[in-house]
């Protein structure tokens, strides 16, 4: 098996990012997935059901997504600050790279 790719970039746009790997793939994934997936204490709990997983995400939809801040955790993560709400959520690039195969879009 070949090492798990590292994330090399991260472009914000407005509503979406675009996340380069180091296996030359990069993928379009809007910030409304990311919060979706989002791994903290609060949003975690919250997906671990079909029927909490549906209330949770309508709840995310109807939230203003506003551009979050992004910020680098070590040689492995990312956290996404989101100011309508949680601000922990550290996203592995392993995980990023989960919802981006998922949820977003090759490009
Ligand atoms: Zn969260």
């Amino acid at each position: 098996m070949d090492k798990a790719p590292v994330l090399i970039s991260l472009e914000r746009k407005d509503t979406y990012c675009i996340l380069a790997f180091s296996d030359d793939n990069t993928f379009r994934l809007d910030y409304l997935e990311v919060r979706k997936h989002c791994q903290c204490a609060k949003c975690k709990p919250r997906q671990v059901n079909e029927q909490i997983k549906i209330e949770f995400e309508e709840e995310i939809s109807r939230m203003m997504l506003v551009k979050p801040k992004v910020e680098q955790v070590g040689n492995y993560a990312i956290r996404f600050e989101w100011p309508t709400g949680c601000s922990s959520g550290i996203h592995s690039f392993e995980h990023l790279r989960k919802i981006s195969e998922s949820s977003g879009q090759k490009v």
